[in-house]
């Protein structure tokens, strides 16, 4: 089959391909980029294997693209080829032969085609000749055209030997179900549950990366689901699996936290493409099982879960090798805050609640309203509705308060070194106090957000305290 696609049609890969007659070798284009090309979806990587020696195409070439910048790997025996507009990675066709006690393959030159059986998924083997008597021909040894038009994903070879060769492909064939929205075939799918206990010789890094592209995808819990039903989920992140399950006392069951968990996460990626917001979406009940408590009176309770949820998220991230920076800090925070709002939205609350909010969120307010908006998953209708009213009313006063008193970014107007200035104090534990006493007032309304009578509060503190 020959393409005729414009994108083929690209002159960067004409000069490859004329270039590779040059030195008669073979050359293709190969894996995900044909992959997309043929989905209609955006690629950037372009990577060309090379019947023989990856590197010196690639040299050849580099001297002939305009402000060409080459990288050669000689390890890898890979080489980069980069221009403003292109990025091509080239290597040399190689033969994968993996032992079970190693995680690392013995690597051979190979042909294309023990190039393309190496390869993780039909959908994935597809490859496109850039020499010039066979441009855009088209090569699909293991029927990938068809599986893209079925939306399968498909091991090329037997998937029990697919999968232990390489385990961290069990998490690509989940992410590439949830990105593209295909099944994962029912062989492949069963040979993922048989080798599951594999994941745990892939180093957490590998695994992140793919739970980042699984939570970056529309509907990211087709992915939480399949690293359930696959046994996965328990291996890589054993506190999500946690929340699985219901019980029952007296006939009274709770929410299925799991189930809750991921409609909230796609509401949110319904609205957001934020990563962090969406990880955050994910750990907001993370402290359910660990506070549930069983109660006469109340029922199902689950105090303070919140607050239990936020601790847990920096052992997590640890395990897990998420960042442990400000971008852990912010889901720290949303889930810690989850739960404000919804206590916001009674009539009698007072802009003293609300401004210590704002406080509290910062910048973080509007990503803090869009995961409370998401958390609303109740079956009834009504109901949902007059939460979501509820929220406009509580987001309505946040911005009238915002307007007129700024809090959003509050710095208490008098400073820790003047009021030891004002005040003749050296460093101590009453300087703290009084700059909380001033932020508070602010925060109740006692005084506005102000310099001067912020400091005129100060003063007053202090003489009633016998500090002047
Ligand atoms: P994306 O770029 O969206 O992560 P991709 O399929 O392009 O997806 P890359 O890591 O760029 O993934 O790899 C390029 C190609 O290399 C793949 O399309 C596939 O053919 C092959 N490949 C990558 N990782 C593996 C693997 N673990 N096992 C087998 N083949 C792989
Ligand atoms: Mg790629």
């Amino acid at each position: 089959m020959k393409l005729v696609d414009p994108k083929i049609q690209n002159p960067a890969l004409r000069l490859v391909g004329a270039q590779a007659d040059k030195m008669n070798l073979e050359c293709y284009v190969i894996g995900g980029w044909v992959r997309d090309l043929l989905l209609g979806r955006h690629s950037e990587d372009i990577d060309i294997v090379v019947v023989g020696s990856g590197i010196s195409l690639a040299e050849a070439v580099a001297g002939q693209l305009r402000g060409a910048h080459l990288s050669v790997f000689k390890t890898y025996g890979t080489a980069q080829v980069k221009t403003r507009d292109i990025e091509l990675e080239f290597v040399g066709a190689r033969r994968e032969s993996y032992r079970h006690d190693s995680r690392n393959p013995i690597v051979e030159d190979g042909t294309l085609e023990e190039d393309q059986n190496r390869r993780d998924f039909t959908i994935n083997a597809l490859a496109i000749c850039l020499n010039s008597d066979r441009y855009g021909e088209l090569l699909d040894p293991f029927g990938g055209i068809q599986d893209m038009a079925d939306k399968i994903i498909r091991t090329p070879l037997d998937p029990d030997i697919t999968f232990s060769d390489d385990p961290l492909r069990m998490m690509r064939a989940i992410r590439f179900a949830t990105q593209l929205g295909f099944d994962i075939h029912p062989d492949t799918l069963d040979a993922i549950r048989r080798n599951a206990e594999r994941i745990n010789i892939i180093t957490k890094e590998r695994i992140a990366d793919e739970l980042n592209k699984i939570m970056l995808s529309p509907k990211p819990s087709i992915g939480w689901y399949l690293l359930d039903e696959t046994g996965l989920l328990p291996l890589i992140f054993p506190e999500f699996a946690a929340l699985k399950g219901i019980e029952t006392v007296e006939g009274r069951g709770h929410k299925d936290v799991f189930r809750h968990t991921l409609q909230v996460l796609d509401n949110v990626a319904e609205v957001s493409d934020k990563l962090w917001l969406r990880w955050a979406a994910l750990l907001h009940d993370i402290g359910k099982p660990k506070s549930k408590a069983w109660d006469n009176e109340a029922g199902w309770t689950f105090r303070n879960h919140n607050y239990i949820g936020a601790k847990m998220i920096p052992r997590i991230f640890k395990a897990m090798k998420l960042p442990q920076n400000e971008k852990m800090d912010y889901v720290i925070k949303l889930v810690d805050l989850h739960m404000r709002p919804i206590n916001l939205i009674e009539d009698t609350v007072t802009d003293s609640a609300v401004r210590r909010l704002l406080f509290e969120a910062g910048d973080d307010i509007d990503d803090l309203m869009q995961l409370c908006h998401a958390d609303i998953t109740s079956r009834n209708q009504q109901k949902v509705e007059r939460f979501h009213r509820n929220f406009e009313l509580v987001s309505r006063k946040m911005r009238e308060l915002e307007e007129r008193d700024r809090i959003r970014n509050f710095q208490p107007p008098v400073k820790g070194e003047e009021i030891m200035q004002l005040l003749h104090l050296e460093p101590c534990a009453i300087v703290g106090e009084l700059k909380t006493a001033v932020k508070d007032a602010i925060l109740d309304g006692i005084i506005p957000n102000e310099y001067e009578p912020a400091k005129e509060y100060l003063l007053k503190l202090a003489k009633e305290k016998g500090l002047l």
